[in-house]
């Protein structure tokens, strides 16, 4: 009988252990299943060289970015088109992990938990983005061999229309990238969704959301501007005297002192909580990609800090993709669309990124920068609002170039994004980038 109990407790030890790993393993396999398909070492959909060797990539109409011949990852025909869609599609050997057929490689490989990588049909296996690649072609141009970030988006859908990071390089021959080799600097980041910098000037923008919303005698004030003052015993500079201002002339002649004076006035947890506000402290998952965070910690600051900061100087970095969500939200009412890059993704929105009547106004005054200091004729036809920025980056780098905004149309509701990295003048460098972008944007679509 004692024998009997024995073998019956050792049967049902045995059959809790099978239990268990089968748990473990049901577990794993819905968890981990797509990794393990996706892994380089699966040679049902990755060569011996690693690169994947299954699927396709296209482009919002149809454009095969890149493809499979004779076993091989190619890419498109055209060796501009290569290089203008770079960071969206991705190389063979995976180094730019943003890239499509890296962080998509579950889709490109048509893996499911049930019938694992294999697709009914032959085109099962291709992937479709939002971006178009002749609008890169544009932007990646219009760049003109300098280092920077492009993206332009559909603040209603998400969808990523552009989406640019220089330098960039030819996939079909990629090249070797040597430690000092500075003009391949980042090759493999993608700017827009990776990286942050300074925002410069473009950065007014939240500090005048904060003012608009915590100073009721804002439009009442007036400030003289002698091109150099003290704000919290910090010499704040501008480029030049700006003479008599009120806060739409300090705004579209992005005076530092009267924007630094705001700042310093409203001090740094205010600063700081607009900042996180408008979602330029958070990272986005655009279609599972995460952007990089910016920076903007401030709360115990002195008043000179807080003053710089809001001018978008001392330690405030700004990822560009935040940037361009901040500015649909502006168009759109305070909340825009979270920007994705695959196709079938479905709209989500933000949170209230600005109240509704704070976007209405800082529209308005951006539709006055471009109309009163840009130029409207550079955006013909366009109900275009922007701010530009120079950021000043220390040492003896010239200024990163920004420009920001948005169409104000519902047949084009589009925000845009350019930063050129070192450029120097935000208007006059990144505002023509800009402007060649969205005349091919509203040409097109
Ligand atoms: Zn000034």
């Amino acid at each position: 009988m004692r024998k009997i109990e024995r073998r019956a407790a050792v049967c049902l030890l045995l059959a809790f252990c099978l239990f268990a790993g089968l748990a473990l393993y049901c577990y794993r396999f819905a968890t981990q299943g797509s990794d393990w398909v996706t892994f380089t070492a699966n040679r049902h959909v990755y060569a011996q060289t690693g690169e994947l060797v299954t699927g396709q990539i296209l482009d919002r109409d149809g454009d095969v970015l890149s493809t499979v011949e004779d076993g091989k990852r190619v890419f498109h025909e055209d060796a501009t088109v290569r290089k203008a869609t770079l960071h969206a599609v991705g190389d063979r050997e995976g180094n730019i992990g943003t890239g499509a057929l890296t962080a998509f490689s579950d889709l490109i490989t048509g893996y499911n938990p049930v019938t694992g990588s294999y697709t009914a049909s032959e085109t099962g296996n291709d992937v479709t983005l939002t971006i178009d690649a002749y609008l890169n072609v544009k932007a990646y141009q219009a760049l003109d061999g300098q280092k920077g970030a492009v993206a332009v988006y559909n603040y209603k859908t998400g969808e990523i229309l552009c989406m640019v990071s220089t330098p960039t390089f030819d996939p079909n021959d990629p090249p070797v990238i040597s430690a000092d080799d500075t003009s391949m600097e980042g090759a493999y980041l993608n700017r827009v969704l990776s990286s942050t910098f300074v925002p410069g000037s473009v950065f007014k923008t939240i500090t005048l959301s904060a003012a608009l919303e915590n100073l009721p005698d804002l439009f009442d004030r007036h400030w003289t501007c002698t091109g150099s003052h003290s704000v919290g015993g910090v010499t704040v500079t501008c480029p030049s005297a700006h003479g008599d201002l009120d806060i739409n002339s300090a705004y579209s002649n992005s005076c530092n002192y009267v924007f630094a004076s705001l700042a310093a006035e409203l001090g740094g947890s205010t600063m700081e909580k607009y900042t996180k506000q408008a979602g330029l402290m958070d990272s986005y998952s655009v279609s599972g990609i995460k952007t990089a965070k910016g920076t903007f910690t401030l709360a115990g600051a002195d008043k000179g800090t807080v003053g710089w900061a809001g001018v978008g100087q001392a330690d405030d970095l700004v990822n560009p993709c935040a940037m361009l969500v901040a500015m649909g939200a502006i168009a759109n009412g305070g909340t825009a669309a979270e920007p994705h890059l695959l196709l079938d993704d479905e709209t989500t929105m933000t949170g209230q990124l600005f109240q509704p009547g704070t976007a209405s106004v800082l529209a308005d005054m951006m539709r006055a920068n471009v109309v009163n200091k840009y130029g409207a004729d550079r955006f013909p036809g366009m109900d275009a609002c922007a701010k530009s920025g120079t950021a000043e980056v220390g040492g003896d780098g010239r200024p990163h170039a920004w420009f920001t905004g948005f169409l104000r149309d519902p047949e084009h509701p589009y925000a845009f994004v350019v930063m050129v990295q070192n450029g120097g003048g935000g208007s006059s460098v990144a505002g023509t980038v800009a402007s060649a972008v969205m005349q091919a944007v509203v040409d097109k679509y």
